[in-house]
């Protein structure tokens, strides 16, 4: 009876994968992106190299699943794709020219954070009238299939209702929008008649759907009118009643739904596309606990899918690892295997676990998943005691009076260049060639040029210049125990550019100091005061991999335990200035409304453990980099910090209206740090008159953006020049006390 139950399924499930990273097996992607923009490679044979890679993707595809898309390898980012495919910019096919200087020439779309996760997206902008002149040959993308419907592989698409959420001007009524963008969708689509068409559109998941509801449902009916319809929807499951409208519609395929949630049955014709594997989390899936897919396959086609786009993932484990994550880890090409293997397990006759009592003699899938998977270790935390609140503000600030700043103190936010030779030095420190002893001799050298620039710079609080940091959370991963590191395991941050997130699989100890060494050596070059930098836990959690079966506020708050050791430490060898900084903080906010007030908590509750401790004496500055200051203000005020940096100087000072009367001191950036360009006296004196209309001379520090890292030492120099002469000629033009002559009137 069983048997004939599987022998049944087999044709009922196929296995579906989408977003294989584009960044390929050895990041041949970048390599291909960055050789056309310098122009040593030419056009032809970059467009060749770029077929052979998708060439590469698309075996790799067809080795592992049944079902898969075409024309994912854009040449710099699918919605940018989307958006000149549709003719919302005048870019003609294959004039890649006019693409790249959207992508990244002057005058460039923005980038911004995808759906909360650390891939960032050209933010294209809607026409004003919506009208749109779809350009066939940019569909599927100039790579990828030069012949529409001769290639293997279904063509691909974001969705109009991600488009038009996602874009820098989201229309009121959408409905304003759909229907000449659902013709435009139709139009590219023609020549793909009768082939199954996957359309993405992760913005389901968001708040607001409901009231959109109606108009996408006319919309999406419309659209399966023309083409064989598989709607992907990933990251966030939308709402019960949404999933509800779209069963009812007639489309080919819905999903995705990660096994467990409440799964609607679809009527037949209507294949269940079901998220059975993570595509952002590297851990094995225990394939033989998933036995509770079996019901659902009654009567029902079912393909099996992650439960996110693949390109989160690095492309393979390819390296060796540490005992503790041998046999552990599955990168994207490890997420098809499991897929192909799932299949096999459920239509082999056996089945998973839970379903199928111990086979006398288990099937070869069987073993396989297995064989597989290795239940993780206990996560044992010692909590500690929650953090106190901080002292009042008055404290602090009375307690800070002897710090002898004066009006309008002047720092940076930590790194200074990040020069060759001091990639050079890691790269031999790596090889061995360098000893750690060697190592740290000419950091010590780093430290002690950033030191000394800084005082002839005149600037009022010095940082070491983090020479000691590749990057910002790797370097603390490497310090921390419970990190792994990988050596191959990068993943697309935007255009050509990657990262590597470590992966943390144990709890995060500190066995070593953090910062201690660098700064107190920093600090005992100089009379002036040196500022700590420390990467916050939110940041360490976000951009990380996190243990299987930990969820973010426990890692979060497990690395805040190991920050907090790190910051007593440096007060009590008298470090009297703490910076706490969390890029991440804003990007890490739930993208539902409801979720919201929980992570408001955690970042607060954070925020205090590390810091909570410090006697007031010590003044604890917080770095933020992010755009949307209307989000920040809660933040601010339950994080309670002395005083934020955060960026500014590429928008209108008045951004800073939502922050306006916050009892902490500010610094708004008065300068850009990603471009070569030199910024002005003038112009940083203009940015601070304009900040000063929403903040008190008292309260005002002048400070960069953000870090120098990426900035060649020149242009540093003369950045950091201007903007000691601007604090300087605001003193005078306020009146303001000479340097050091009391910091009393900022209280
Ligand atoms: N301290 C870090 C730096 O200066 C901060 C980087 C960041 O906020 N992204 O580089
Ligand atoms: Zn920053």
């Amino acid at each position: 009876m069983r048997e004939k139950f599987h022998a049944s399924l087999e044709g009922n499930i196929r296995t579906l994968a989408f977003g294989l990273p584009r960044l390929g097996p050895n990041r041949e992607y970048k390599r291909l992106l960055e050789a056309y923009w310098q122009g040593s490679l030419p056009r032809e044979e970059f467009l060749q190299a770029l077929e052979d890679l998708e060439g590469l993707r698309m075996a790799t595809y067809r080795e592992h699943v049944d079902l898969y898309p075409a024309g994912e390898l854009s040449l710099y980012d699918p919605m940018l794709d989307l958006a000149v495919a549709l003719g919302v910019y005048p870019v003609e096919p294959f004039d890649l020219e006019g693409y790249y200087a959207l992508a990244r020439g002057k005058g460039a779309l923005p980038l911004r954070k995808w759906f909360g996760t650390n891939y960032h997206y050209l933010v294209p902008r809607l026409p004003e009238k919506p009208r749109y002149t779809p350009r066939r040959g940019f569909f599927p993308y100039p790579v990828g299939q030069k012949t529409p419907g001769s290639a293997e592989g279904l063509p691909t698409l974001l969705g109009p209702y991600t488009l038009l959420r996602l874009a820098q001007n989201p229309p009121e009524r959408v409905e304003d929008h759909l229907e000449a963008l659902v013709e435009a969708y139709a139009e590219l689509l023609e020549p793909f008649a009768g082939t199954l068409f996957l359309l993405q559109e992760p913005a389901l998941g968001l708040d607001g759907v409901e009231r959109d509801l109606p108009h996408l449902l006319k919309a999406y009916a419309a659209l399966a009118k023309r083409v064989p319809l598989v709607l992907l929807s990933y990251y966030l499951p939308p709402a019960s009643e949404v999933v509800r409208s779209l069963a009812n519609l007639p489309l080919r395929g819905l999903g995705v739904f990660p096994v467990g949630e409440a799964l609607p049955k679809l009527p037949p014709g209507m294949a269940l596309v079901l998220g059975v594997v993570e595509g952002q989390g590297v851990w094995r899936t225990h394939l033989l606990a998933l036995g509770g897919i079996l019901p659902l396959l009654e009567g029902q086609e079912v393909w099996l899918a992650p439960k996110a786009p693949l390109f989160h993932l690095p492309w393979r484990v390819d390296e060796p690892l540490p005992k503790a994550l041998e046999g552990r880890l599955a990168f994207a090409v490890e997420r098809l295997q499991e897929l192909s293997l799932l299949k096999e397990l459920l239509t082999d006759g056996q089945g998973p676990a839970g379903h199928l009592e111990a086979a006398t003699s288990p099937s070869r899938a069987y073993q396989a998943a297995r064989a597989w998977y290795t239940p993780p270790p206990a996560w044992e935390l010692h909590p500690s005691p929650p953090p106190p609140p901080r002292p009042p503000l008055e404290v602090r600030r009375q307690a800070q009076q002897d710090l002898g700043l004066p009006p309008f103190p002047t720092t940076t936010i930590g790194s200074f260049p990040q020069t060759g030779k001091l990639r050079e030095l890691r790269r031999r420190l790596r090889s061995g060639e360098l000893d750690q002893a060697a190592y740290w001799e000419n950091i010590k050298k780093a430290i002690e040029e950033n030191i000394r620039l800084q005082e002839e710079l005149g600037l009022d609080v010095l940082v070491h210049g983090e020479p000691e940091r590749s990057d910002m959370v790797e370097f603390f991963a490497e310090r921390l125990q419970g990190f792994f590191i990988t050596q191959k395991g990068f993943v697309l941050s935007y255009g050509s550019r990657v990262w590597r997130p470590p992966i943390l699989f144990a709890p995060p100890r500190r066995q070593e100091p953090l910062v201690l060494r660098e700064t107190l050596y920093a600090q005992s070059l100089t009379a002036k005061p040196v500022k700590a930098i420390l990467t916050g836990p939110i940041t360490l959690a976000a951009w990380s991999y996190l243990p299987e079966g930990v969820s973010f506020p426990e890692a979060v708050m497990a690395l805040a335990e190991a920050l907090r050791q790190e910051v007593r430490d440096l007060a009590a060898r008298g470090i009297r200035f703490v910076q706490v900084d969390e890029p991440a903080l804003l990007e890490k906010m739930p993208l539902r409304r409801e979720e919201q007030p929980s992570y408001l908590k955690l970042a607060q509750e954070a925020f205090h453990r590390v810091v909570g401790d410090l006697e007031p004496k010590v003044q604890v500055h917080q770095h933020l980099c992010y755009s949307d200051y209307a989000a920040l203000r809660p933040f601010l005020e339950a994080m309670d910090p002395d005083v934020v940096s955060v960026e500014g100087a590429r928008q209108d000072p008045a951004f800073l209206q939502s922050l306006k009367d916050l009892p902490l001191e500010i610094g708004p950036g008065v300068f850009d740090v990603h471009t070569p360009e030199e910024a002005t006296v003038e112009e940083m004196l203009t940015r601070l008159q304009g900040y000063l209309n929403f903040f008190s001379p008292a309260s005002l520090w002048v400070n960069p953006d953000c870090g120098l890292k990426t900035r060649k030492p020149q242009e540093a120099i003369s950045n950091l020049r201007n903007m000691v002469e601007a604090a300087k000629r605001l003193r005078q033009a306020l009146g303001g006390k000479s340097p050091g002559g009391g910091h009393a009137h900022r209280t």
